[in-house]
Order: C-alpha cells, then structure tokens, then sequence
C-alpha cells in the first residue's frame, strides 16, 4: 500500500518527471493518483533539471534505480541519445517522453501519439482512420500526432506551420500520406488538430487601455464547419478559444485533457504492468487544472 504513517518504506519504487519548468507539472498528481487507485507501492515526484544536465539525470537514474522517467521540455530529444533502446515510435520521433528500465537497459519511449489516438477513440468514440487531417504546428506533439495519425490510418495528413519548412519535415513522418499545407486545407479537413501554444492561459493586458488581450484562435475561424472533428491539444484552459468557436460552428470540440490523461496511462503501464485507472487520472488531471484557474 502507498498510505499510512510508515509509508514511503524501504521497497517503496520512484518515479519522477525532469524538465525545466516542472514545477506546475500535472503529472506527480496523476500517477500519484493512479498508484494509490490501484494500491501499488509507488511515489511520483517532479525534478527540476536544467538544459545540458540530462546526461547527469539519466545516470542518476541507472544508479538510483529509479522505476520510471518522464521527459519534458528541453530534454525529450538528448534523452533519445542517452537511453540504450528506443521503441519504434521514439527513433521515429528523434525524441523520449517516457524511459523504463528493463533489466540492465533503459529503453526511451514515445506515448504522446498513442495518448491521442486513444483519447480520441477512447474517449469520443472517434476513429481517425479514413479522415483526412489537418495538423497546425511542427513540433514535438505535432510530429507525434503526425505519426499516430499515420499509424491509425488516416487518409490524409496535412501539416500547416507557422516556419513553413518545419512543415515539411514533419509531414514526411506520415510518409505518401503527408505533405505541407496552408491554412485554407482547415476548410478540406475531417479532422483539424491545433498543436501549437496558440490559446493558452495567459493574462496579457494591453497597457494603453489596461484591458486584456482579446483570445487567439490558432487560424481564422470562418474555415471551420459542422461535423468536423477539432481537437485543441492545448489542455489549459480546458475550454480554449479554439474549442469555444468549434463549437460554435457545429463541429465536435475535443480538448487536450484527454492526450494528457492517456499518455500518462501509456506510461504507468509501461512501468507497473498494471492497467491503468483511467477515470482517477481524468478527474485528478481536471481538478488540478480547475486548481491553477483559481489559483490565478
Ligand atoms: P514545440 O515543440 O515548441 O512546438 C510549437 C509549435 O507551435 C511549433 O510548430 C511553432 O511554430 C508553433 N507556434 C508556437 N507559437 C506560435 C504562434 N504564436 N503562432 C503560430 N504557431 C506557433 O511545442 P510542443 O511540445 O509541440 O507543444 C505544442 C502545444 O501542445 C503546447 O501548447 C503544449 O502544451 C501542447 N501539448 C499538449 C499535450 C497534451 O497531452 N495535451 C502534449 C504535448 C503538448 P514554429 O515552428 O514556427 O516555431
């Protein structure tokens, strides 16, 4: 058990977050909860580590024998070069969320794709296979959904970037199926996917007038139509601009909570073997977000 006045004990297993910030992290909440649901004798803590000081963390890792890493900004892709092996996906992607130990190896791992796909299906009872997909962003969770999208079958993956070259690099992960776009393909798409920062929590505030910047949409709203499915990856605020005009226009608004929840539940299993508790993890990742609103 992970409770009483004698817990943590000498067996207790750790696992912990590295990245920099780390210190809003959702994650020690989520698997804390996910560890106590299913009473395994586990302890999930966030430790800040600067850029250039991954290779120090991954060795701590082997001689601490820690039971499980996440990997956040900025050491998802020097993590990929630290670790022994990399699951398909992760030498893909160039780039580790997850690392487990496995016997003597530590082997790097990418959930954030299959975290997507599953919410999706999971969650929303939506299948990506057969839609024609429209990605906005490049970077690290772009390329994964890019990936995923692939894998799950969609017909069509277009990747719209702000750095239009960066486009391309990340359509090509979904091979003959990808290409780089622009955002008129928004209009054309079964699935719009919005993995940039664009509408994320912020408190900006115009000082000639001293009100708040209007919200952003990631593109113009007016290409979004009904029955689409758009997804919002970013997961705070639950309910983002983006999700609201969705909405708004009849198309099926989807938010990020769920990629976050489910590539949580990747990785638990990955280092427990244990299924995960996905309706703790959900309701412990929406009242620690509900959380950061009140405390703002
Ligand atoms: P990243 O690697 O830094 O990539 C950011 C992408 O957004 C780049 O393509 C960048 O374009 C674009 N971008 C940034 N600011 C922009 C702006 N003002 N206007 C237009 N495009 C802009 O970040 P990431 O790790 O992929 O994360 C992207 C978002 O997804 C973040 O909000 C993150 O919180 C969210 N996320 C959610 C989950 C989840 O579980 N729900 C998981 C991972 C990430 P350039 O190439 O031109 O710089």
């Amino acid at each position: 058990m992970n409770a009483g006045p004698s817990w943590p004990t000498a067996s207790t297993r750790l696992a912990a977050v590295i990245g920099d910030p780390v210190r809003h992290s959702l994650s020690p909440a989520l698997h804390n909860a996910a560890f106590r649901a299913v009473g395994a004798d586990w302890v999930y803590v966030a430790l800040p580590v600067p850029a250039g000081r991954a290779a120090e963390a991954v060795a701590g890792m082997r001689a601490l024998g820690v039971g499980g890493l996440s990997v956040t900004m900025p050491h998802k892709s020097e993590v990929a070069r630290l670790v022994d092996r990399l699951s398909p996906t992760a030498e893909r992607l160039g780039a580790v969320n997850t690392v487990v130990p496995s016997g003597h190896e530590l082997v790097g791992e990418n959930t954030d794709g299959d975290g997507f796909v599953d919410s999706l299906r999971f969650d929303r009872g939506i299948d990506p296979a057969g839609m024609r997909a429209v990605v906005i962003g490049a970077g690290g969770a772009a390329r994964a959904v890019v990936l995923a999208l692939a894998a799950a079958g969609a017909a069509q993956i277009v990747v719209v970037n702000r750095t239009a070259e960066r486009a391309g690099e990340a359509a090509a992960l979904a091979g003959e199926r990808g290409r780089a776009g622009i955002v008129d393909d928004v209009a054309e798409a079964d699935l719009v996917v919005n993995a940039t920062p664009v509408g994320m929590e912020r408190t900006v505030v115009d000082l000639a007038t001293a009100q708040p910047v209007p919200e952003e949409l990631p593109f113009p709203g007016d290409l979004l139509s009904p029955g689409q499915v758009v997804v919002d990856l970013v997961y705070h605020p639950t309910i983002t601009p983006l999700l609201r005009e969705a909405r708004a226009r009849g198309a099926v608004a989807v938010g990020g909570v769920g990629m976050l929840v489910h590539q949580a539940a990747h990785a638990f299993r990955l280092w427990t073997g244990e299924e995960a508790p996905l309706e703790v993890m959900s309701a412990v990742a929406l009242e620690a977000l509900a959380g950061l609103r009140r405390s703002e």
